[in-house]
Order: structure tokens, then sequence, then C-alpha cells
């Protein structure tokens, strides 16, 4: 087990196209592994492939219960596809640990439906989920596409944030 590295926007790797998964062995599980201690040091509920610079289609989540405790629930996601999706939308607050410091509203689908396999290959199906479950799916999905939350942003909120961004940068860096 093992903490990576946590690419940070604006680094390209961000951007890279991924590749599915067809070698199920344990160097996949210790991947998911990595990913899942990684996600619990940054405090974050999901972290897709590309956030470790792995450009493989794999994704983590661990949603908290209602009383904010994780380890409860990992989930680790082969090959995840959204294959259904709502007409309707909902908006919520959103944030990335490759975006650190940064929060927005971002619209979403109120629930989908997605397709993935588990660690031994063995299809499985997330139907219709919807909640910070459907939401974190649809973030980290979008990971694979080489997409970040702030993408859905119009431009003048898009450099808003990036100034943002970039002072929490600036100040963080100081404190190391
Ligand atoms: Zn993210």
């Amino acid at each position: 087990m093992a903490v990576r590295e946590v690419v940070i926007f604006p680094d390209e790797r961000l951007r890279d196209p991924v590749t599915d998964v067809t070698v199920f062995d344990d160097t996949l599980k210790q991947l998911a592994a990595d990913m899942l201690d990684t996600m619990y040091a940054d405090d974050g509920i999901g972290l897709a492939g590309p956030q470790v610079g792995v450009s493989k289609r794999i994704v983590v989540i661990d949603i908290p219960d209602d009383e904010g405790n994780q380890h409860k629930n990992p989930y680790v996601l082969i090959n995840p596809r959204v294959t259904a999706h709502s007409e309707e939308q909902v908006e919520s607050e959103e944030g990335c640990l490759s975006v650190p410091g940064c929060t927005a509203k971002i619209l979403r689908y109120a629930s989908c439906t997605v397709e993935y396999q588990d660690l031994e290959g063995k299809p499985q199906k997330f139907e219709n989920v919807g909640g910070l479950l459907g939401i974190c799916l649809q973030h980290e999905t979008d990971h694979l596409s080489g997409k970040l939350f702030i993408d859905y942003l119009s431009r003048l909120k898009r450099e808003m944030l990036k100034k943002k961004y970039l002072k929490y940068k600036k100040n963080h860096q100081k404190e190391d």
C-alpha cells in the first residue's frame, strides 16, 4: 500500500487519452489499493487513473456515510462507462484533488447508470444512481475522457477560478 503523488492541474497528463484495462492481475489490485490510499490521504471521495499519472480506465470511490465516516464502502471500478442518464439535471458544489483549493457549482444529471468491471473482471452495474454517488460517478468518468469539472464553467467563471487557484497554489508552495 502506498500513497501516490496526485497530478495537479494544469498538468497535461490530466488530458491524456486513457486505455481500457485488459489484464486483471496483482499489479491492477496494487494500483487500486494505492489509489484508495492516495484518495483517503487527501480526504477525497473519488479518484481516477489519470490523477495518479496512470492513463488507464480505473476509478476508485468511497462516499462517506451520514456521520462523515469513510472506509466503509470503497468501490473499485474498472473500465467504467456511463451508459444511461436521467433527463433531469441537478446542481451541486464540486471539488477535485487535482484542482486543490477550488470548488464550483456544476450541473450534472440527477441520476446515471454506469457499467464497469470489478477487480476480477466480472461485469458490474450501478443502475440509476443519484445523490452524491451519482455525481461522483459522472465526475470520475469525466477524468477518463480528459475532462475536469472546471471545463463546465463559463469562460469568465473559469478565469476567475483559475486566478483563485493560482493564488492558492502560490501560497501553498510558500508553506512548503
Ligand atoms: Zn476530480
